[in-house]
């Protein structure tokens, strides 16, 4: 743990950097071959029909055919070449025969489950230019199953409704307020007859919400907001009235955030939906005013009625969030010993550092402990869960850089977890990552772009060599085994860098992951020792299943690096080692001994930047620009991942016509580079490209210091 040059030279470059800136939709039986609710709540069997598996997100198989005595013979039974090359993070579903897939760019395939035969192909076309307001990659995580159709939250918006056998579009409803500041990346729900979905946002201007769709005809049957408007509008219910409250200033003009993309979880005991938020909007809580308050319902679980969107309870578990501490992790539900008696719970594992068991009727706090370094609070109020926040972790009061543990990117976010009730114990993949904060105090809102409030030109990681040393050995993950009864560790594997995949476990006694190295592996599920590997050839972020056909376990899992680790954390997205993105589906069972076909050589570049020929001031205004606009795409400090171009490499940094005719007139506007003409001026374009110049020699010297 050696920070101490991190801290240093952050703090550095901060003074440096100084001003630069249904109601009841009756559960008809149907008369097809269709999903029900009660086939959702039997859970896990031979089919896989919902997102976390059954309704309970536990993401545990019964299928023991596959065990941990002869997981040496498990093989490659097919695989499928995906037809788009960016992060894949969706969870298939499995129902009579057909495996179902959401790709990248919201695209939907079906296949034989046992051949891998394409049955059809969706594709709801999708604008590239929506990328500009996705924060983490065209990436879908996955679709529902309800009756004779397939649900899919299309990035731009839409939730569309395919027909299971045609792959037909059968309704389609666009379900955000505005395009410029939503997108949905997230898995719908089924519960009761209707459609759940959320969306992605609250780094931009939105307002978070969750709404409830009748699965048959596509009419809205309700909504909740998670954050409350511009109390001049009126409050839409009492929930809105009281969260209120809790904000300063002008919240309502960035929106506010709290948007639930990714977690949502039905639970028939209760008829309650929990869902996790998101943070507060901007990050930094000086930006218009909006203070130190609980900004309530970000960054909380909550519940509400699923008839009728009702609120019924939450649980904040990052009050006055400026860290980027979504709460939209997975919620799962079990039934679990507490204090010595059976109570039906929630559990979660957000991406503050946490892990929470809270009672799933009434979200009364039960426990939580913290599974990772935890800098920015001390503990938990041992009664109500509420965490004490250290004074140096509010980075808009002290005026400092502060070195958050976890960093924005989670100890744990989407990637699915599991829980094996044989076990007992939460397979989860976790991240030790570590985010310098500094407030901007010039931050002015802008209509494009990621609106934090924070100065992260500032605190980028500098070409040096000792720093970046730091910056890396501090930056890893580990797949956590977690006993959630007594709230502790019970193995761990560690692995080189984060964002590794998503977990199964069976009752094979083996969990499965896949790595973001490129191995798909098995582990003991009670002793945490690996047991089997697959080289995957390309970074493993989604999570697989198990289904079962004809008296044969498979084991179907996505593969193909990317995701917000690919794109915006610089030189730290290649921790795990050589990064490419091979996109397929692979399906693996006993016996079988398929193989794929060798992979492309890996492509090795080097860097011949021109001479650089701008000022200091260009290089302090290109720097403060390159952050505010292009580094949540391009990567910290200039350096891309391997989905989006690095700009140092970028033939356009060598002609200051040819790099204005992107940014200012969207040349590439038809790849998802926008023009940024409202925001970027022509003599700001120029102190971009020459920060770029800088950037890029800068890490030639490097790398031919290092060939010495
Ligand atoms: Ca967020």
């Amino acid at each position: 743990m050696t920070t101490r040059h991190w801290i240093a030279a952050v703090t550095v470059m901060a003074f440096a950097a100084g001003n630069c800136a249904n109601a009841t939709a009756a559960q008809s039986a149907p008369a097809t071959s269709g999903v029900t609710d009660a086939m959702i709540a039997a859970g896990v069997g031979d089919e896989w029909l919902s997102y976390g598996g059954g309704y309970d997100e536990q993401r545990f198989s019964p299928l023991n055919q596959v065990s941990d005595q002869n997981i040496g013979k498990l093989g490659l039974a097919w695989f499928a070449d995906i037809d788009t090359a960016r992060g894949q993070e969706g969870t298939p579903l499995m129902h009579d025969g057909t495996l179902y897939v959401s790709t990248a760019w919201s695209m939907v395939k079906a296949y034989d489950a046992k051949t891998g035969a394409l049955k059809w192909s969706f594709d709801p076309k999708v604008p590239r230019e929506t990328l500009i307001r996705v924060c983490c990659d065209a990436v879908n995580r996955g679709i529902a199953l309800y009756d004779d159709k397939v649900y899919v939250g299309a990035l731009d918006g839409r939730l569309i409704a395919i027909d299971t056998k045609t792959g037909r579009e059968v309704w389609s409803k666009m379900t955000v307020p505005d395009q410029e500041n939503y997108a949905i990346t997230g898995a719908p729900r089924i519960a009761r007859g209707k459609v759940l979905i959320g969306s992605a946002g609250s780094e931009y201007r939105a307002r978070g919400f969750i709404s409830a769709y009748d699965a048959q005809t596509g009419d809205r049957v309700w909504r909740f907001y998670t954050v409350p408007g511009n109390p001049r509008d009126g409050f839409e219910n009492d929930a809105m009235a009281r969260a209120a409250k809790t904000w300063q200033g002008q919240w309502w003009d960035f929106g506010g955030g709290g948007t639930v993309w990714d977690s949502i979880t039905y639970d028939p005991e209760t008829n309650l939906v929990y869902f996790g938020t998101g943070n507060a909007e901007p990050w930094n809580p000086d930006t218009h005013g909006r203070g130190s308050g609980d900004a309530l319902y970000t960054s909380s679980i909550v519940a509400v009625n699923a008839d009728t969107g009702a609120y019924a309870w939450h649980f904040q578990e990052t009050p006055e969030d400026r860290w980027d501490y979504d709460s939209d992790s997975q919620i799962t539900v079990a039934d679990i010993e507490v204090k010595g008696s059976r109570r039906h719970v929630v559990m979660h594992a957000p991406k503050n550092g946490f892990f929470y068991v809270l009672d799933a009727k009434t979200g009364e706090f039960l426990s939580g402990r913290p599974f990772a370094t935890v800098t920015w609070a001390d503990g938990l109020d041992p009664r109500t869960g509420r965490p004490n926040i250290r004074p140096e972790a509010r980075y808009e009061k002290t005026g400092e850089v502060y070195l958050g543990r976890p960093g924005y990117y989670g100890a744990h976010t989407w990637h699915p977890m599991s829980f094996s009730p044989k076990t007992g114990l939460m397979y989860i993949p976790a991240n030790n990552t570590v985010q310098p904060y500094l407030a901007d105090k010039d931050f002015k809102g802008s209509d494009i772009g990621a609106q934090l409030g924070i100065d992260s030109g500032a605190v980028s990681l500098p070409a040096d060599t000792r720093v970046r040393a730091d910056a890396m050995a501090d930056t890893t993950g580990h797949l956590l085994a977690w006993d959630p009864v007594a709230q502790k560790e019970v193995w761990r594997v560690e692995h080189p860098g984060p964002s590794n995949g998503g977990t199964l476990s069976t009752a094979g006694n083996l969990v499965f992951q896949g790595t973001a190295g490129g191995e798909f592996r098995a582990y003991a599920a009670d002793s945490g020792k690996q047991l089997w590997s697959f080289p995957a050839q390309t970074g493993i972020i989604a999570a697989p299943i198990s289904y079962a056909i004809d008296g044969k376990q498979y084991i179907a899992i996505l593969a193909g690096w990317g995701g917000l680790w690919d794109i915006y954390p610089g030189l730290l997205a290649g921790k795990s080692g050589p990064m490419r993105n091979l996109s397929r589906l692979l399906v693996f069972t006993l016996g079988a001994d398929g193989a794929l076909p060798p992979p492309p050589p890996m492509k090795d570049r080097v860097l011949d930047p021109p001479a650089f020929t701008g000022t200091t001031e260009q290089v302090a205004r290109g720097l403060a620009l390159y952050a505010q606009y292009c580094l949540g795409c391009h990567g910290d400090a200039a350096i891309a991942g391997v989905l989006n171009p690095d700009l140092r490499h970028s033939g356009a940094i060598a002609s200051s016509d040819a790099l204005k005719a992107i940014v200012l007139d969207g040349a590439l506007r038809h790849k998802g580079m926008v023009s940024f003409k409202s925001a970027v001026t022509p003599a700001d374009a120029e102190a971009i490209r020459q920060y770029l110049i800088k950037r890029a020699n800068e890490d030639k010297a490097l790398e031919m210091a290092a060939q010495k």
